[in-house]
């Protein structure tokens, strides 16, 4: 799984330097695509046709100049589609910036990360944001003027009518909101929702879910969350919180968690939580990445701590499922790629969900890893304004 996923996401980045290349320069040749992106032909012309039957660009033998060498057919030309110019994509993370610029199909002509200590000061990171955003629209071209919106993911909840983040969670950005604020700096309509909500958009849309329309994406990282896409769109609920399944009650008499109630499925599985859990054991001091490795080397303490709190989101994952009878559930955020975590909350669903309901499941790891968020977050600005 992990080679696979390795490769889809380096075919998904040469995709992203053709559509980067015919936007910065137009339509090309395939021949000129080759020199210009030093992939190699085949490759070239496999990408290009798979972007053709997406429909993300078509091929024209109109360019508009004389085609050098005289004499022949002038090539076919492949040109991008992209109507009514470009969207961004903001994700706010608690220690990184990441900024997208995608054509109205969605399709990613320009991606940066940047480090930067989010949480202590909101206003800072709106401004790299949005500093970002217009060196994006440089890189491939786009006048500041063809911006038609941007989405954006932001790192704590967000109150459905205030669109203020909950105080409490972040000190630097009490007071803000954070929409508001991007818009200001943007001079366009400013979309944001939470990472989970956007997970679930970039798998539906780009990912593991594609086709589906029934679908609940779980993120097991810094917390434990879902979002759930019912019919094809997004359910957010009466007051936008639809998916906290971190906050299923596993235990009565569990540790308080920080929503104010005790035994919280939260309490017992994150990212910190496992960690936590394992420390105690290892001399180094352990990090996500570490423990992916140490389960990958087969340490056996390291598998059994991802397979029981994979088992414990199975438990309650299979109570959802029993509901809401979902095609897909995708496993995402930085322990998304556990093969332990997954296996645990395979066995889980199977024994705990009714056999029909388990039957029509499907469970995958999320194949957009931590860009799943800048991808949900230019959806969401695509939806959004093709309401
Ligand atoms: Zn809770």
């Amino acid at each position: 799984m992990p080679h696979s996923s390795s490769l889809e996401r380096l075919r998904d980045g040469n995709r992203r330097a053709i559509t980067a290349l015919l936007a910065v320069e137009g339509p090309m040749s395939r021949a000129n695509l080759v020199r210009g992106s030093g992939l190699s032909r085949t490759t070239v012309s496999s990408l290009v046709g798979e972007l053709i039957a997406a429909g993300h660009v078509v091929e024209t033998s109109d360019r508009g100049r004389p085609h050098k060498g005289g004499s022949g057919r002038p090539p076919l030309l492949v040109a991008l589609v992209s109507p009514g110019g470009g969207v961004a994509g903001v994700d706010i993370g608690h220690r990184h910036v990441r900024v997208a610029v995608a054509d109205r199909r969605g399709v990613v002509l320009t991606e940066q990360s940047e480090a930067v200590d989010v949480d202590e000061d909101g206003v800072a990171a709106l401004d790299r944001a949005a500093r970002m955003v217009r060196q994006g629209l440089q890189a491939v071209g786009l006048p500041a003027s063809d911006l038609a919106a941007a989405g954006m993911c932001v790192p704590a909840p967000l109150d459905r009518r205030s669109a203020r983040v909950r105080t409490g969670i972040l000190p630097g950005w009490r007071e803000i909101s954070p929409a508001e604020e991007l818009h200001r700096r943007l001079g366009v309509p400013v979309f944001a929702d939470n990472d989970a909500n956007l997970g679930a958009l970039a798998e539906l849309g780009h990912g593991a879910a594609r086709g589906a329309s029934d679908v609940v994406y779980v993120k097991v990282a810094s917390g434990l969350g879902a979002g759930i896409v019912l019919g094809g769109r997004l359910h957010r609920g009466a007051s936008g919180i639809a998916g906290e399944l971190g906050h299923v009650q596993v235990g009565e008499d569990g540790q308080v968690c920080r929503c104010g109630n005790r035994g919280c499925l939260e309490t017992l599985v994150s990212a910190p939580r496992l960690l936590a859990l394992l420390q105690p054991a290892y001399d180094e001091e352990l990090s996500v990445e570490r423990v992916l490795e140490l389960e990958q080397s087969g340490d056996a303490g390291v598998r059994r701590v991802l397979s029981d709190g994979g088992r414990a989101v199975g438990r309650a994952l299979a109570d959802l499922c029993n509901s809401l009878n979902p095609e897909v559930v995708v496993v995402g955020g930085s322990l998304g790629a556990s093969a332990s975590l997954h296996d645990g909350i395979r066995s889980s669903v199977e024994r705990y969900a009714q056999p029909d309901t388990a039957a029509v499941l499907r469970i995958v790891p999320g194949e957009l890893g931590d860009r799943a968020e800048v991808v949900g977050a230019v959806s969401l600005a695509i939806a959004r304004i093709s309401v």
